[in-house]
């Protein structure tokens, strides 16, 4: 058997880093960036007020209270969005909303909380401390502060940030396009009735979503028969289009297991005896430059072997730094009976359910069924549980846990 820590090597070798490309700051949500960006602009671009109320000379109010309110003529009204025509001088104050630009000759906010209206004028009950509730041009962002470094992950925020100071488009590397294809004599497409001995399609439309969950561009291939011709023609097609192919079924030892032959003929392909469970045959290969991932055909194997083979791959192919490829561990605690380690030697990936306990511990528990036909708890599972060959965990034991989340 493969040790899975070769068989994920054997994979990234193969799965180099896409050339970057310039993308629209609309469509690169979960991407890489591939460059430094720096700020064009300044972040705040001018010096506003944090606040709705009076923009004033602070020394005005030094002594206004409830008992003594200070009177200031209201010399106008600036909202957000228009440019100041006044200046504030003594005796005077402009009535200002949040955001607005805040007007030369004024150094203080008389919030509008601590303000009565009277006509022309607004009486004020309390002082108001110079420079509070202003923001400083560019005391969030400075032009040409360093913004993001290369090999950033783009989230919600740093999008925001991008659209801040008038980026429109970053340098990124691009997430992989990912084939899909099922293979296998007995699937059925979609709703069709079921004849003896036939079932339905479920790995595709499971890889597809795990690919589009993990930020890659999934293509939906098809089914293809068990049959060398149909595989091979699916297969070229697949590695035309797309920049990676994943493939289920027909990669263990039965007698119509074509894709391994295929890979065999038209790739460089490694077939592996991977030593974990589920998931143990696996075949990897290249057909021209492009990885083919043959997982196997049952529906929990092909979850695992995408999760811990496959996602690792196109992660580095997305741009991914070689620390952020795969899962980290998380030490969690058996909260029902446990389970048995294997007695073949293969390290067992048990789907469970976890929670934090109020001490902020995960706590675990099986989420059904571990036959690797088992879909059900798998699709109940949030994380898998790694547990040794040979060794049995009981209520209490601490495990490795992989929580499967995007
Ligand atoms: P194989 O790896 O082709 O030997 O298939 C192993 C098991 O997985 C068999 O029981 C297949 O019927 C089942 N299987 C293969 N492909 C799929 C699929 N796309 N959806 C659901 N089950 C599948
Ligand atoms: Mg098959």
């Amino acid at each position: 058997m493969t040790p899975l820590e070769e068989a994920q090597a054997e994979v990234l070798a193969a799965c180099r880093r896409a050339e970057p490309v310039s993308l629209p700051v609309g469509e690169v949500l979960g991407l890489t960036l591939a460059g430094r960006v720096d700020a064009a602009e300044a972040v705040p671009p001018f010096r506003n007020t944090a606040m709705d109320g009076f923009a004033v000379q602070g020394a005005d109010l030094a002594d206004a209270s409830p008992d003594h309110p200070v009177r200031l003529k209201v010399i106008g009204t600036l909202g957000a969005g228009r440019a100041p025509s006044q200046t504030v001088g003594p005796g005077e104050a402009l009535r200002i909303m949040t955001g607005a630009v805040f007007p030369d000759g004024a150094d203080a906010v008389a919030v509008v909380e601590s303000t009565r209206s009277d006509g022309d004028f607004v009486e004020i009950v309390a002082p108001a401390r110079v420079g509070a509730h202003i923001r400083a041009a560019g005391d969030d962002i400075a032009v040409g502060q360093e913004l993001f470094p290369a090999g950033t992950v783009l989230g919600p925020g740093h999008l925001g940030v991008l659209c801040s100071v008038g980026c429109q488009s970053v340098q990124v590397v691009p997430a992989p396009v990912v084939g899909v294809l099922s293979t296998g004599d007995e699937l059925v497409e979609g709703g069709e009735p079921l004849q003896p001995g036939r079932i339905r399609d479920s790995n595709r439309r499971t890889l597809l979503s795990l690919l589009t969950r993990d930020g890659f561009r999934a293509v939906d291939l098809g089914i293809a028969r068990d049959d060398e011709e149909m595989i091979e023609t699916a297969l070229r097609a697949g590695v035309e289009s797309c920049d990676a192919v994943i493939t289920s079924g027909g990669v263990s030892m039965g007698d119509f297991d074509y894709v391994k032959a295929v890979l065999d003929r038209i790739g460089r392909m490694r077939w592996m005896q991977v030593a974990i469970r589920p998931a143990k045959p696996f075949a990897f290969g290249v057909i021209g430059d492009t990885p083919v991932f043959g997982l196997p055909g049952n529906p929990v194997s092909s979850m695992v072997s995408y999760e811990l083979l496959a996602r690792p791959g196109l992660r580095r192919m997305g741009g991914r730094p070689d620390d952020d490829l795969h899962r980290r561990p998380l030490p969690g605690v058996i909260d029902d009976e446990g389970w048995a380690g294997s007695r073949d030697g293969r390290t067992s990936y048990v789907r469970v359910s976890t929670r934090f306990d109020d001490d902020g511990r995960l706590r675990v528990v099986s989420s059904g069924g571990q036959a690797s036909h088992q879909l059900y708890a798998m699709a109940q599972a949030d994380s898998l549980a790694v547990s040794p060959p040979g060794v049995d965990v009981g209520r209490g034991d601490t495990v490795a846990v992989l929580r499967l989340t995007p």
